[in-house]
């Protein structure tokens, strides 16, 4: 039998960190390392966030530079892993009787592969991207996560990639060692809290986690692909952190490792 995957959620934080060496790119690398290794990647990335879900549907899905504004050499970097169109299938097998379409168009984005880069240098490993469908609930991204858990016991890593805590309006750009806002603090911190308690039901309701959930999602995208993460989760999986910290004040790079 094939060993379980764990599922994984991964605070990605600034697309520079594709090209840095730096504890949370460092911590991702260690994460690849030690994992069970997978045969194929499922990444739920906040960067895919449109009305209606599509799976990525080809062989050779091309890298996304979805950003502006940033270093020549950030748009050179490729991240050629193959796509993986029996997975894409088995997704929408597993997501039945919710439609799903095969995506030719897409490909992998920054959320995707700036993550994989350190996770899995080689880009050996086929990767298939799921988008997350900006029409609908909390609640339905977390089921999507339980139909999607059997993938786990199929080889299949399903990582989410977004941030728990993402205000770029307060980012420090310039300065990545400022010191996290308390808001930013304190909300992380009651997640994780919830995280470890497998008080799910309180992180799908986000928004009723207080006045400062606004502040740290503002909008929810870079929220949701924990959810995918933690509705994948087993009861008897063992949880841990793996990397944390609060860069430029408001973005948590915290990352949450299921099983
Ligand atoms: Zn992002």
């Amino acid at each position: 039998m094939t060993q379980r995957i764990p599922a994984l959620f991964i605070g990605h934080g600034n697309p520079m960190n594709a090209l840095l060496s730096n504890p949370w790119t460092e911590g991702w690398a260690a994460i690849g390392a030690s994992i069970p290794l997978p045969r194929a990647v499922l990444s739920i990335s906040a960067h895919w966030y449109l009305p209606g879900i599509a799976v990525t549907s080809m062989r050779r899905p091309r890298t996304i530079h979805d950003f502006g504004g940033f270093p020549q050499h950030l748009y050179e970097l490729e991240y050629p892993a193959r796509g993986d169109l029996q997975l894409a299938h088995r997704v929408r097998e597993l997501l039945d009787p919710v439609p799903v379409e095969a995506d030719l168009g897409w490909g992998l984005d920054h959320g995707t592969w700036s993550v994989l880069c350190h996770l899995y240098p080689k880009a050996d490993i086929p990767v298939v991207q799921l988008s997350i469908d900006a029409s609908k609930t909390a609640m339905f991204h977390y089921r999507l996560g339980q139909s999607l858990r059997p993938l786990r016991d199929e080889g299949v890593l399903l990582m989410g990639s977004g941030n728990i805590v993402h205000n770029l309006g307060a980012y420090a750009w310039s300065r990545s060692s400022v010191q996290p806002f308390d808001w930013a603090q304190r909300f992380e911190s009651r997640c994780r809290a919830l995280i470890r308690q497998r008080e799910h039901a309180a992180l799908v309701d986000y928004e009723g986690l207080g006045e400062v959930a606004a502040m740290c999602i503002p909008t929810p995208e870079h929220y949701l692909p924990l959810l995918y993460v933690l509705g994948a989760a087993h009861e008897s999986d063992a949880i841990q952190f793996p990397v944390e910290g609060i860069d430029g004040g408001s973005i948590s790079m915290l990352a949450v490792q299921m099983g």
